[in-house]
């Protein structure tokens, strides 16, 4: 049978070691009594008692003995468990002056060393975590096993994944993407990547992924790090710019060739028909005009995206915004019988902006609310606020906007229909410069219409 407790054995010894001395000990002991007194009783008595006290004495010995010698080696193989656990805080004390001793403040200071290195790579890696936090890229750095080991919060959040989930798991666990998981395998063999991928989780997202990988002192490599950079924005940019002046010649083009056909034709003789160049000449009128708008609200664009970053932040009294806003297009409205207000309203409605593009939103909603309204008909402005927002809407009783057509009349150059819209002097631009502006002072814009009932639109701004 193999015994395996350490204190069996050492007991197991201390009591083979006793016996043999009592044997001994009995031995002589019974010699000398019998040819002391020549009584075989006296021996045999002498021998049961001396054997019984002395087996009772061996046996409790040994089991003290043995509980001295090993209890350090249990102490100093509990030790070693908890440091095995990550405990470090626990320590063998021995007090006898024996190699034991030794042993036992090796294993001490072994200890203590361990925590120290173990508290300085904690200090090292809350150092690391800092540094990344602060990063523009995402970054993620693997073990040699292409497991997460690091992750910053932009890497968490491109991947849309929450910090608990993500160390000790691969990339295309997080990313779903198999073409990073590639990369993240060849630079694991040594290899330096660099490419543009993109991500379609949790959001669409196009990032310029590198990757390189991490060696020891010994050359080997032992992980990995990437970077991303996210490139979305400068993408959907390019994108918008490139349509915008597609979308910007197409119609620059149309009152152009307009022009350049009616001045042929009187050039071609219609000059010497007084009725057909007054015609002609009109139409080339409200072509130009066209243009002028157009041009006019090109340039309401460019000015206010080159303005985003430095808006003015002036006291503004809605109401009396408002009222100028209705001056300004009383004649317009009056030449088609329309009834302009501001509805009476008690409270104070403020709001911090820039006083000029708040103006030039309400001017434009205001101008499409009389271009869409028939004749006779009411185009209303109304200002009320809630305990956050200042609301401002504008309501008319025109033509309305079909339900399918609502959530695109803010996009650049849409419009519902082309030949009224021309027709009213349109450019498709109006409400997304309003959009745009409402946007950069963070509120909102909605829309509301019923076809041939009349539409409102909402502007709800922040107080401060
Ligand atoms: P446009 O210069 O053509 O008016 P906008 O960007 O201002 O361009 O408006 C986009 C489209 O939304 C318009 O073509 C029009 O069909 C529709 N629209 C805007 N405001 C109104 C309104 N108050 N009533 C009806 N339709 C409207």
């Amino acid at each position: 049978m193999k015994i395996k407790s350490i204190r069996l054995k050492a007991a197991i010894n201390f009591i083979a070691i006793s016996l043999i001395s009592i044997v001994t000990t009995v031995v002589v002991l019974s010699i000398f009594i019998h040819y002391r007194f020549q009584s075989l009783t006296l021996v045999w008595s002498s021998i049961f008692i001396l054997t019984l006290s002395a087996v009772v004495v061996a046996l409790c010995a040994s089991w003290y003995l043995s509980k001295r010698m090993t209890t350090p080696i249990n102490q100093m193989i509990e030790m070693v468990r908890k440091v095995g656990e990550g405990d470090f805080d626990h320590r063998v004390i021995i007090t006898s002056d024996d190699e034991l001793k030794d042993l036992a403040d090796n294993l001490n200071s072994m200890t203590n060393q361990l925590k120290e290195r173990m508290i300085e790579s904690q200090e090292e890696r809350a150092k690391v975590k800092s540094m990344l936090a602060d990063v523009a890229d995402g970054v993620i750095v693997t073990d040699s096993e292409g497991k997460i080991q690091l992750i910053n919060p932009k890497a968490e959040r491109l991947f849309g994944v929450e910090p608990e989930y993500t160390l000790g798991r691969t990339v295309i666990e997080i990313s779903q993407n198999y073409q990073m998981q590639d990369l993240i395998e060849s630079t694991l063999k040594g290899e330096r990547t660099k490419r543009e991928l993109e991500i379609s989780f949790p959001r669409r997202k196009i990032v310029k992924v590198k990757t390189r990988p991490l060696r020891g002192p010994d050359k080997k490599i032992f992980g990995t790090i990437t970077t991303f950079d996210d490139l979305t924005k400068v993408h959907n940019l390019i994108e918008a710019r490139k349509d915008f002046t597609a979308n910007v010649s197409h119609e620059l083009r149309t009152p152009i060739a307009s022009i350049k056909a009616l001045a042929e034709s009187l050039l071609a003789g219609a000059k010497d028909d007084p009725k057909k160049a007054q015609q002609f000449l009109e139409d080339i009128n409200t072509e130009t005009e066209r243009l002028t708008f157009l041009i006019n609200d090109i340039l309401d664009l460019s000015r206010l995206e080159s303005s985003e970053s430095q808006i003015r932040k002036e006291d503004i009294d809605l109401a009396d915004l408002a009222l100028r806003v209705v001056e300004r297009m009383r004649t317009m409205a009056s030449k088609k019988s329309i009834e302009l207000i501001v509805e009476d309203q008690s409270e104070l409605v403020r709001i911090k902006g820039d006083y000029d593009q708040i103006m030039l939103a309400v001017s434009n909603l205001v101008n499409n609310a009389i271009k869409y309204t028939p004749e006779k008909g009411k185009v209303r402005i109304k200002l009320y606020t809630d305990e956050k927002h200042s609301f401002l809407s504008i309501s008319d009783t025109g033509i309305g906007i079909p339900k399918k057509d609502i959530p695109r009349i803010f996009e650049r150059f849409y419009v519902v229909d082309r030949a009224r819209s021309r027709e009213s002097g349109g450019t498709g631009l109006g409400l997304s410069i309003v959009k745009h502006i409402i946007e950069n002072h963070r509120g909102k814009i909605k829309a509301k219409s019923t076809l041939g009932k009349g539409s409102d639109f909402i502007i709800s701004l922040p107080k401060k």
